[in-house]
C-alpha cells in the first residue's frame, strides 16, 4: 500500500506548492501562524514519504479502526427502488463511528512525530471531537476541544465521551456561544502556543496544508472501495455519490476516481428546509467566492463578504464553506454537487433502518436520499457506489423526538417499492 496518502493519483497533483486547487485554497492567515502553518506543512511533506510514518498509519487503520471498511451491495435498497444497483462503503463500521477517525489518526501521529504534546481543536457537535479525543488517547497526547457554550449544552453525550477519554472540553462564552466562536477562541489558544500545540482541522479547509492532508488521510476510503467494486462486481461503479459538509468523506471516496472518466461523481449539499429559504447549507447553490477560515473557496455570505448563519439537520453538513479542491472541481465539472432536504434525509434514514438493517447517520442519510434518485433515473443494469459516512446512533433520539414512527410496518409496504414506503412514512411522520 505505498500509495497510502494517494501521492501517485496523477490528479492529486493538485495542490500546487502554495496550497491552490486552481485559484481556490492557499493560506490567508496572520503572519504568526502562516509561520506556524508552514512548518506543518514542511513536516507533512516529509513524513508524507516517509515508509514509516505510512506504515504506522496502515498498521492503526487496519488493527485499531478495523480498516478495510466493506462494501456492501444494498439489495433489498436496490429492489424496492427498482433501478441501478446500490453499493455502501461502510465508514459506519469504523471504531467511533465514522470516517473522521481516518484523519484524526494521520493528524495525531504527524503531531507527535513533530513533537508536540498537545493537539488542540473546535468542535460543532462534537464529532471531530470525539475522534480527535480518540486518537490522541491511543496515542498519549494531551488533547484541548473548544465547544461553544450552546453546543455543550445541546451534545451532552459527545461532551461526556471527551471527558472519559480525557480530552479537555473547554466551553466557550463568547459571541453567540456556537462553533464560530469556539473556532476563534481555540486559533488563540494556539497562537500562545504553537510550539507545544498544533491546531488540527476536522475537514479538508482552512488554511494549506490542510485540505490537502485531511484529503489524503480519507483518500484509503476511494483506494479501498475501487478495489472493492472491482473484486466485487469485476468493473468500477458508474456513479459515486456522497455527502458534502466541509467536504472530507467525499474527497476521500472522490479522489481514487478523478481520473476514471466512465465514472459520474455527485457530492450531496444539505438543502435543509428547501433551496429557495436561508435555512440550508447548500454552499456550491448559494456561495459566492471569498476568504473563510484562511482559504479561498465558495461560502455562503452576505453582501459584506462576511459568513451567514446556516442550517442542516445533520449538524456535520452546517457549514458554510467547502473545501477548495470541491469548489475546483465544481468549476471544471468533474464532480455535480446536486442536493438534498432535511425530510428527504429523514426518509432516507429510515428506508435504510428498515430494508437493510443499517441505522444511517443523517449526514450520510442525505447521499442515500439523492442515490436513490439517481437509481431511479440511470436504471437497471447501472452500478452506483455510496459512501455510508457514519453511523447513525447519534441522531436516533432527534429523530424520534421529531419525525417519530414507532409503529409496526407491515412488511407489505416495503414490497410495493420505495415511493410507497415514501408515501407511508410521509404519512405516519408529518
Ligand atoms: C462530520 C461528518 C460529515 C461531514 O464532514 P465532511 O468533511 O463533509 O465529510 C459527514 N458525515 C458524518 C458521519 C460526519 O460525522
Amino acid at each position: 500500500m505505498s500509495n497510502l496518502l494517494n501521492k501517485n493519483l496523477n490528479t492529486t497533483n493538485m495542490p500546487d506548492k502554495e496550497g491552490y486547487f486552481g485559484e481556490y485554497g492557499g493560506s490567508f492567515v496572520p503572519k504568526a501562524l502562516q509561520r506556524v502553518m508552514d512548518e506543518v506543512a514542511a513536516a507533512y511533506e516529509e513524513i508524507s514519504k516517509d515508509p514509516g510514518f505510512i506504515e504506522e498509519l496502515r498498521m492503526l487503520n487496519e488493527t485499531y479502526t478495523g480498516r478495510p471498511s466493506p462494501v456492501y451491495h444494498a439489495k433489498r435498497l436496490t429492489e424496492a427502488v427498482g433501478g441501478a444497483e446500490i453499493y455502501l462503503k461502510r465508514e459506519d463500521l469504523n471504531h467511533t463511528g465514522a470516517h473522521k477517525i481516518n484523519h484524526a489518526l494521520g493528524e495525531v501521529l504527524l503531531a507527535k512525530r513533530m513533537g508536540k504534546k498537545k493537539v488542540i481543536a473546535e468542535t460543532g457537535a462534537g464529532q471531530h471531537g470525539v475522534a480527535l479525543a480518540t486518537a490522541a488517547a491511543l496515542l498519549g497526547l494531551d488533547c484541548d476541544i473548544y465547544m461553544g457554550e450552546v453546543d455543550v449544552k445541546k451534545e451532552a453525550p459527545n461532551v461526556s465521551r471527551m471527558k472519559i477519554l480525557g480530552a479537555k472540553v473547554i466551553s466557550v462564552t463568547t459571541g453567540t456561544r456556537t462553533l464560530k466562536d469556539a473556532v476563534d477562541e481555540a486559533f488563540k489558544a494556539y497562537l500562545k502556543d504553537p510550539v507545544n500545540q498544533i491546531y488540527c482541522i476536522g475537514s479538508v479547509v482552512g488554511p494549506h496544508p490542510f485540505p490537502e492532508m485531511v484529503r489524503d488521510f480519507q483518500s484509503v476510503i476511494g483506494i479501498e472501495a475501487r478495489e472493492q467494486m472491482l473484486r466485487q462486481t469485476g468493473s468500477l461503479p458508474d456513479a459515486i455519490v456522497a455527502c458534502v459538509g466541509g467536504g472530507s468523506n467525499a474527497m476521500g471516496l472522490f479522489s481514487a476516481f478523478l481520473d476514471d472518466k466512465s465514472v459520474e461523481i455527485y457530492g450531496v449539499e444539505p438543502a435543509g428546509k428547501g433551496l429557495d429559504t436561508d435555512m440550508n447549507a447548500a454552499t456550491m447553490h448559494r456561495g459566492k467566492k471569498g476568504i473563510l477560515h484562511g482559504f479561498k473557496c465558495y461560502f455562503i455570505q452576505d453582501e459584506n463578504g462576511e459568513a451567514l448563519p446556516v442550517y442542516s439537520i445533520a449538524s456535520g453538513l452546517d457549514y458554510p464553506g467547502v473545501g477548495p479542491q470541491h469548489c475546483y472541481l465544481h468549476d471544471i465539472n468533474r464532480v455535480t454537487y446536486e442536493s438534498a432536504t432535511d425530510r428527504e434525509a429523514v426518509e432516507a434514514f429510515y428506508a435504510l433502518s428498515r430494508m437493510e438493517g443499517i441505522i444511517p447517520a443523517l449526514e450520510s442519510s442525505h447521499a442515500v436520499a439523492y442515490a436513490v434518485k439517481l437509481a431511479k433515473k440511470m436504471g437497471k443494469g447501472k452500478r452506483i457506489l455510496v459512501n455510508l459516512s457514519g453511523r447513525g446512533d447519534k441522531d436516533i433520539d432527534f429523530v424520534m423526538e421529531n419525525y417519530p414512527l414507532t409503529e409496526y410496518e407491515p412488511e407489505e409496504v416495503m414490497k410495493d417499492g420505495y415511493d410507497e414506503f415514501l408515501s407511508h412514512i410521509q404519512s405516519k411522520t408529518n
